[in-house]
């Protein structure tokens, strides 16, 4: 179903009247605002663990008030002072369930010695955006905030509300996450029918713009402990049986141990659509491994890490600790494995495996984080047929790209609350510099804007009654 779905929608072309030329770049006016939303924003210290997502919740707030939102449409708040959200609504008629437009405010930590320039002011050079959150998140951030001012300005009259929730503490999650809080605390704030969220970005290759991904799935992310335990004794009366030793045999097999391949419904269209950008014999690999075949996954899988974990569930080594003295006999050795589960998979199940991979009953292996488990989000045809609409008019020959991410955003809260959520960008990155989360995090100027068009009309279409 998913398949035949995709297949059809992706034939689609051209938005009717079509975007052109100097269309792809909103207003003079509009960028101007979006620009200063977004310096603002990138200028405010909301580093995950250092700085606070207040400031920016606030000024969006009074900024939203004197483009004429009323204060009943705007609510600012959070889990504690520091880590406040901000979530305003616009009106609709109210005749379908409202979109929710999401994106999150703090950053990952960044150092002004690490940096070539300082990661809290905004810099523009060489035709980027420098600085701490340019792409994650904050670009995306900024957008919602100009289009929805914007859509007032014009008077666009939705056919359902447009709810944009700006979030705290997605780096990291913990107790002052955003979604999380809103959820169980707020919800008739973000109830939605879906939601937009991080998680889909365009794909540059040599400044050239090749594909538009929609996230519709996450791995989940799990970390196992393997630790063992030992009367020990003086290291200089040694015995086989050591924890240190018990330990290092059960990295050792894990070291040569993979999960099996599989495809979901997600990965079969992502590689299946990838193959028509790629070229010669990696392009009919990949076209191979939509069709299911297991040679062809282990060629991709060898070349390229990020296939591989697009392919299988992955566990890996990340974390060692053990002995207490130079002249002990080791009591603890201790591992953590940090795993990547496909949604199809769970925690249960692969505890089980690397039970057996470990094959050493001295060796316990226990579930020490499990951040729960996402469905992935079902391929909606009017939310399909939009984002190809948009991305073909804009972009000619950039194929629209269904993903699903190795990584995990704050969609998983919303998918595991009943709220599908779609990772849609259309902000273009180079596929193979992703800077986020590193040094010198950059955004392309023109991306940026052209990021801004695509969202404004993309979201248009979805709350206008379609033909
Ligand atoms: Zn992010």
């Amino acid at each position: 179903m998913f398949k035949l779905v995709c297949v059809i929608l992706l034939g689609l072309t051209g938005l009717s009247g079509g975007l052109s030329g100097a269309a792809l770049l909103p207003p003079e006016a509009d960028r101007k605002l979006a620009y200063e939303i977004y310096k603002e924003m990138i200028e405010s210290q909301s580093g995950f663990t250092t700085g606070e997502t207040t400031s920016i919740a606030k000024a969006v707030a009074e900024r939203l008030k004197s483009a004429g939102f009323p204060e009943s449409d705007i609510w600012v708040g959070g889990a504690k002072d520091t880590k406040y959200n901000v979530v305003v609504r616009y009106h609709g008629t109210g005749a379908r369930k409202p979109i929710l437009l999401l994106a999150h405010i703090d950053v990952v930590e960044a150092k002004r010695e690490d940096w070539s320039t300082d990661p809290f002011q905004l810099i523009e050079k060489d035709g980027y955006f420098y600085g701490r959150g340019t792409s994650d998140d904050k670009a995306q951030a900024a957008v919602w905030i100009a289009n929805l001012i914007r859509y007032k300005r014009e008077g666009f009259a939705p056919d359902r509300d447009l709810i944009v929730a700006l979030t705290a503490d997605e780096e990291g999650g913990g107790p002052y996450n955003g979604v999380d809080w809103l959820l169980k605390n707020k919800r008739d704030l973000i109830e939605a029918e879906y939601a937009l969220n991080e998680g889909g970005r365009g794909e540059s290759v040599d400044e050239k713009r090749v594909a538009n991904d929609v996230g519709l799935a996450e791995k989940t992310y799990a970390d196992i402990r393997f630790e063992v335990h030992n009367k020990g004794g003086h290291s200089s009366r040694p015995v086989a049986d050591n924890a240190i030793y018990h330990l290092a045999g059960a990295l050792y097999r894990l070291s040569s141990f993979s999960f099996p391949m599989q495809l979901n419904e997600v990965t079969r269209a992502y590689f299946g659509q990838l193959a028509k950008i790629e070229k010669g014999a990696f392009s009919a690999d990949l076209a191979l491994v939509g069709e299911g075949s297991q040679e062809a996954m282990n060629r991709i899988a060898a070349q390229s890490p990020g296939m591989n974990s697009m392919l299988r569930t992955t566990c890996v080594a990340t974390q060692l600790e053990g002995g207490h003295a130079p002249n002990a006999l080791p009591q603890l050795a201790a591992a953590n494995i940090n795993c990547r589960i496909l949604p199809d998979d769970t925690v249960e199940s692969v505890l089980a495996t690397l039970k057996k991979v470990v094959a050493d009953e001295n060796v316990s292996v226990t579930i020490k984080v499990d951040e729960g488990k996402a469905p992935a989000s079902p391929m909606r045809p009017d939310i399909m047929k939009a984002f190809s609409q948009v991305t073909d008019s804009m972009w000619p020959g950039v194929i629209t790209l269904p993903s699903m991410s190795t990584g995990a955003s704050d969609g998983r809260y919303l998918r595991a609350a009943g709220i599908p959520t779609y990772g849609i960008q259309g902000f273009f990155l180079d596929r193979n510099d992703v800077r986020a989360h590193g040094r010198d995090e950059r955004m392309g100027v023109e991306s940026f804007y052209e990021g801004q068009t695509f969202l404004y009309e993309l979201v248009k279409i979805l709350s206008t009654p379609q033909p």
